[in-house]
């Protein structure tokens, strides 16, 4: 049969002609589109773009000019500001005021405070390289150098850390003086004011070697150099209060403390019942104008000992002295701790550390104006600048503290594992061992590759505050993960404490650096990702500054160009994430070549992911936000997990890019990338909106989510890299205490590891003889002597391998007690929880024992030889 007539032959012809046409127009037109949305075109490049468009569908057979004009024509339009404000931005405004949650003005000031770098990169979804790279890295002037050489390695020495927790439950009298008169407790206090004057990045590498020896002393340490007394007279001390305190802080002659937490205002700080009332009272003779305050503090660290004490309060003017209202604010204010009044002495007794740390109180207590820290000038501004602050000091001495941790359990954890042997071989060696092993050694290098960054930030006079915040929940959760994984893979070992335990302190006290400068829940679950969305977006903070300014039409205009810009920002994101989930991110721009290239790539991917995502979630859930804090937790993770890779691969490039580190930084990247997929997983299946749930899901992984992690072998080959000693274990441990010497606690790792090392291959011999029979371990035989006798090893063998088995002996045995040794006795009773006493505790000088105990020296057995 036919085909059909020459006329419907034609017709036919004509219509898959136009079928074509219409795809390929289609096509054009989706390429187009999708062009100017991942570039993140401007207004008027749309309207071009759409323009040029228009006329090419027309121009090639469309048709109908006005028809395919239509979109650049309404963009056209667009670009008159008083139509776009009349038709699209104003309604959008108003609508925002309304649903705009109230703010408290304390909410407003911490989320205020600080600066944004790098994560404002991480949200912008497009992360510019140069503004990472260019990050100084992190460096100490030759000065710095030789007191962590010094002054810092000497008091390390000197502290021998059971004493210290157990026997004085306190630092002795001689180290206490040592850090005062080496200026220890000013670091942070400028030369011109007597102090050290040290950067960002020295403050925190003195923080991690002392407390690498002693949590205890880096925690008292730490404290006057983190927020505080010190800190605060620097930065808003008026004259007279810097001359007075400044340089008696920085050589110890006063001891400060900071007292924010009460009973019943702890997370929640600003909530305070403390008080001061502006009125008239007497000062030393004299009737002057002052505040009477009233104040009960607790978990205050360094009040038992302390000289000065930082107090923070709500201050009332019933009277409007100050010309400031009756509700003044918060406000901070210094008191001797000898003022009459100040009731302060007794100590709590965190996690067993024997770090100083207690309650304070005062009842109408009278001070004078002079007292305020700033003077009047700064009364109501103490939240502000508490959390100024707080931005810089939380990006120093918690990451410092979490980052020693992890470093020091990888140095003792990874001796110890090749050191301890069961069924034949060493516990390092097995597979399951290895496991924890491996998460040790990656989260030393990306733990302090994230401190180094950070305190460099800060030496470049950022004072980060979502960093800051990311950054303390990390380190310390990754140090309490690790503090587990180094007590299970020394299992009994660690358990056993006494003198020769040096993993145990440090494993105990991790809560207390979970809790203290923001607890982790709160941190990672309501702020770091809250604060993040409306700092570090690139629009969502200047929206909602228009929508809060009073002036409507100035409003409106700020409005108008921040909420452009969020089109074209979500817009561009939506595309991206498309694009680069469906090509893995293969056209993304690297600042490198070598074999980093990829992950920067990825790193650009998941970023584009997350400022998609982060921005539905702040749009669809807004005031909810609060609220909704397992979404905005799991947000929080992925911008931190983002950091971590930022940083991992700026201390690559800082270093030189090691090539024996390569494998290292590989599997972090691998393990870090598998986190955030499992973040976006879940956020996705808990996401309150169906249709954004499915969106986000094909958005951002168009071809699925299928990251697993570094591979087993992988992993494997890390653990076993750092069973040795050599100079990979030392960079991997650098800037925490070392010693060498076989008496030390854990110098006798350090003795038995390279004496166990030298003895590998005779010690295989040996093991392989015991298993064949040829020779047998018994307590009541010298199995080496035997050994030589058996021909298994020669007289000079014997003589290594010997010195291996004492170390390894001496590694091996945990200590014991005397049935009474562990009692204290003499102990003052306990204040009970609640009827605290009231009055205040006679005074003691810093570093005298406290009266709460009677130093007992335990009495421990000498390793017995096997
Ligand atoms: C050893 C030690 C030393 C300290 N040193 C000082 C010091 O020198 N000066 C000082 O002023 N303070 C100090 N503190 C106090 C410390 O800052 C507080 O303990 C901390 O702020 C938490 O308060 P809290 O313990 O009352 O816990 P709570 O506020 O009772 O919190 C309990 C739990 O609820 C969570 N949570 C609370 N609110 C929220 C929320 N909105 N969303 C999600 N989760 C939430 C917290 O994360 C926490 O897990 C110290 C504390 C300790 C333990």
């Amino acid at each position: 049969m036919e085909d059909g007539t020459p006329w419907q032959h034609s017709l036919g012809v004509a219509g898959e002609r136009e079928a074509e046409m219409t795809f390929l127009m289609i096509v054009l037109w989706g390429v187009g589109l999708f062009a100017l949305a991942l570039n993140r075109a401007p207004l008027w490049v749309w309207a071009a773009g759409t323009g040029v468009l228009g006329l090419g569908t027309a121009i090639a057979g469309g048709g109908g000019f006005a028809g395919w004009l239509v979109p650049a024509i309404v963009l056209g339009l667009m670009l008159v500001p008083g139509l776009r404000k009349l038709v699209v931005s104003g309604p959008v405004y108003g609508m925002v005021k309304r649903i705009l949650p109230r703010v408290s003005r304390t909410e407003q000031e911490a989320l205020d405070a600080g600066t944004v770098g790098w994560d404002a990169d991480l949200f912008s979804g497009q992360p510019d390289w140069n503004n990472l790279l260019k990050i100084r890295k992190p460096t100490l002037s030759a000065e710095e150098q030789a007191f962590i050489d010094g002054p810092v390695e000497e008091v390390c020495a000197m502290i021998d850390d059971w004493d210290v927790r157990h026997n004085r439950v306190d630092l002795p009298p001689e180290v206490w003086q040592f850090l005062k008169d080496k200026g220890f407790f000013g670091m942070l206090i400028s030369k011109e004011h007597g102090g050290l004057g040290f950067s960002a990045q020295a403050q925190s590498m003195v923080v991690s070697k002392v407390a690498s020896r002693s949590v205890a002393a880096g925690i008292t340490v730490m404290v006057p150099n983190s927020l505080g007394p010190g800190e605060l007279l620097e930065k808003y001390g008026t004259e007279a209060q810097k001359a007075k305190y400044l340089k008696r802080l920085a050589k110890g002659l006063e001891v400060p403390c900071f007292a924010l937490t009460a009973p019943y205002a702890g997370s929640d700080a600003a909530s305070m019942r403390d008080v001061g009332v502006v009125t008239h009272g007497e000062y030393q003779g004299k009737k002057v104008l002052g505040v009477e305050l009233s104040w009960d503090k607790r978990y205050i660290t360094l009040a038992p000992v302390a000289t000065l004490l930082g107090l923070a309060f709500q201050l009332h003017d019933p009277d409007n002295h100050l010309g400031k209202g009756e509700n003044v604010g918060i406000t901070l204010a210094l008191v001797p701790a000898d003022y009459p009044g100040v009731e302060i002495g007794r100590r709590h007794y965190p996690a067993r550390a024997a770090f100083m740390n207690g309650p304070t109180r005062g009842n109408k207590v009278f001070v004078p104006m002079d007292f305020l820290i700033g003077g009047a000038d700064y009364a109501g501004q103490g939240w502000r600048m508490l959390m100024e602050c707080l931005s810089a000091g939380r990006a120093i001495s918690l990451p410092a503290i979490g980052t020693t941790s992890i470093k020091h359990a990888l140095r003792v954890t990874s001796a110890y594992a090749r050191i301890r042997r069961q069924f034949g071989i060493a516990v390092g060696m097995m597979e399951g061992v290895a496991e924890p092993m491996a998460r040790l050694v990656k989260s030393a290098y990306q733990f302090e590759a994230a401190r180094g960054l950070t305190a460099s930030m800060v030496d470049e006079g950022q004072k980060p505050s979502v960093i800051s915040a990311l950054l303390k929940y990390r380190t310390t959760e990754a140090q309490r993960d690790r503090y587990n994984d180094a007590m299970d893979i020394h299992g009994g070992r660690a358990v056993q404490d006494g003198p020769s335990n040096y993993l145990f302190a440090g494993y105990a006290t991790t809560p207390v650096a979970i809790t203290v400068e923001g607890a982790n829940i709160l941190t990672r679950t309501l702020i770091t990702f809250a604060q993040g969305a409306l700092r570090a977006h690139p629009y969502l903070y200047a929206e909602i500054q228009a929508a809060q300014n009073p002036n409507k039409i100035q409003g409106l205009d700020a409005f108008d160009t921040a909420f452009g810009g969020h089109l074209n920002f979500m817009l561009g994101n939506m595309t991206g994430s498309f694009w680069h989930g469906l090509t893995q991110a293969a056209f993304v721009s690297a600042p490198v070549t070598h074999r980093m290239a990829k992950w920067y790539r990825q790193l650009h991917r998941y970023a584009q992911g997350f400022a998609l995502v982060g921005d539905w979630t702040v749009a669809f859930l807004g005031g909810d936000l609060k609220r909704k804090q397992r979404i905005s937790g799991r947000m929080a993770d992925i911008l931190s997990d983002l950091y971590l890779m930022s940083a991992v691969l700026k201390r690559y490039e800082d270093e030189g890019r090691i090539e024996e580190d390569a494998a290292l930084v590989d599997a972090i990247m691998a393990d870090r990338i598998a986190a955030i997929e499992a973040s976006f997983r879940t956020v996705f299946a808990n996401f309150p909106n169906g249709v954004l749930r499915f969106l986000m899901r094909v958005l951002v992984f168009p071809l699925g989510a299928h990251a697993h992690g570094a591979s087993d072998r992988e992993n494997y080959r890390l653990a076993r890299a750092v069973l040795k000693p050599g100079a990979w274990r030392d960079r991997l441990t650098a800037g925490i205490y070392v010693s060498f010497d076989p008496d030390d606690r854990t110098g006798l790792l350090e003795d038995a590891l390279e004496k166990v090392t030298a003895a590998e291959e005779i010690e295989s011999r040996f093991v392989r003889a015991i298993k064949k029979g040829e020779v047998t371990r018994r307590l009541d035989r010298d199995a080496i002597e035997d050994a030589v006798a058996a021909g298994v090893v020669t007289a000079e063998e014997a003589v290594i391998l010997r010195a291996a088995d004492e170390a390894t002996d001496r590694v091996i045995r945990v200590d014991d007690f005397a049935p009474d040794a562990l009692a204290r006795h003499g102990a003052a009773p306990a204040a009970k929880a609640g009827g605290a006493a009231r009055k205040p505790a006679p005074r003691r000088a810093a570093g005298k024992r406290p009266a709460v105990t009677k130093p007992r020296r335990a009495k421990t057995r000498p390793a017995a030889a096997e």
